[in-house]
């Protein structure tokens, strides 16, 4: 089912990365002007840093796994206390923006000042440069991939070509891509809020996980990279993450699992690829450099009729 299945660390059938995305309240405040009125919202997203964090990291040390949080750079000034418990248990901070703005939307020069901001940012509280980055919302501009090659990023998280981690190539040079995809993204089972203009059918926690148990399955039987993009104040809810619980007991009793942070990951990539033992799929960026169009022959030029 995987063509080309990558070597991992001990013979592990697959690599598990329980990645979160800590929002908090950052992904309000550039989508309304009136964001510091929106208290329920507020509170919602605060849950993440706040409730959330805090008995993630219980079942990370219970089970003794180090994972990786990407967090907006404007989110670890704001929560630093939550930040450094991540730290105290030897988690990695990736960088995922500085206020969840969006780089598509952005010039090649803004994009990089606010990168730049993040990386200052996670260096002052954590001492170390971000080795990885993953988009705000996945969006992953046609600048993204030169500008974190030019500030000697290890890996970025905002793909979704592959079960399994491929190169990313640009005329600067190349990127661990290591991807996920929608059906492991917990927005879709449990966010629903007016105030992000998202309106989702909630689903039960064991409906939703589900589906994340299926994905690992596939991943275990074939070889694949199993990584989740969850919110803590969306999966770090109470009966949602009793049903996490369960399903990471699950993956240790299959055995042969590798759980480990994405940069540990990124690292083992570029070392089997340097290494010669494995050679990935490369995929060369952008994609397109203009709009794709699809115009009719007979077209009569702007302003006939
Ligand atoms: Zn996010």
């Amino acid at each position: 089912m995987i063509r080309n299945p990558i070597p991992w660390p001990n013979g592990a059938r697959c690599a598990v990365a329980i990645t979160f995305d800590m929002d908090a309240d950052s992904i309000l405040h550039l989508e309304h002007a009136d964001s510091h009125k929106r208290v329920s919202a507020t509170s919602m997203l605060r849950y993440g840093p706040e409730v959330g964090i805090p008995r993630i990291l219980d079942t990370y040390r219970k089970f003794d796994i180090k994972q990786t949080f990407f967090v907006p750079a404007w989110c670890i000034e704001q929560y630093p206390a939550t930040i450094e418990a991540m730290l105290k248990d030897g988690h990695e901070i990736a960088h995922h923006g500085y206020i969840h703005e969006n780089p598509v939307a952005q010039s090649r020069e803004e994009q990089f000042y606010w990168l730049q901001r993040g990386i200052e940012i996670i260096e002052k509280y954590t001492g170390d440069r971000p080795r990885g980055w993953r988009a705000p919302l996945y969006n992953f501009s046609n600048d993204s991939a030169d500008l974190l090659i030019e500030q000697g990023f290890l890996y970025d998280a905002s793909l979704m070509g592959d079960d399994i981690p491929y190169l990313i190539q640009t005329d600067t040079g190349q990127l661990v891509e290591l991807p996920s995809h929608w059906g492991l993204d917990d927005w879709p089972p449990y966010v629903h809020s007016l105030d992000l203009d998202y309106v989702m059918q909630v689903r039960g926690p064991a409906e939703a996980i589900q589906g994340f148990r299926s994905e690992f399955d596939c991943a275990w039987e074939y070889g694949g990279l199993w990584v989740s993009v969850w919110h803590p104040f969306a999966s770090g809810r109470l009966s949602r993450w009793v049903e996490v619980e369960k399903l990471i007991r699950y993956m240790h009793e299959k055995g042969g699992v590798w759980f480990a942070r994405m940069d540990e990951i990124a690292a083992h990539v570029a070392k089997v690829i340097e290494d010669g033992s494995y050679e990935p799929r490369v995929d060369s960026l952008p994609f397109y450099d203009r709009p794709v169009e699809a115009v009719w022959p007979g077209k009569q030029p702007d302003g006939v009729t």
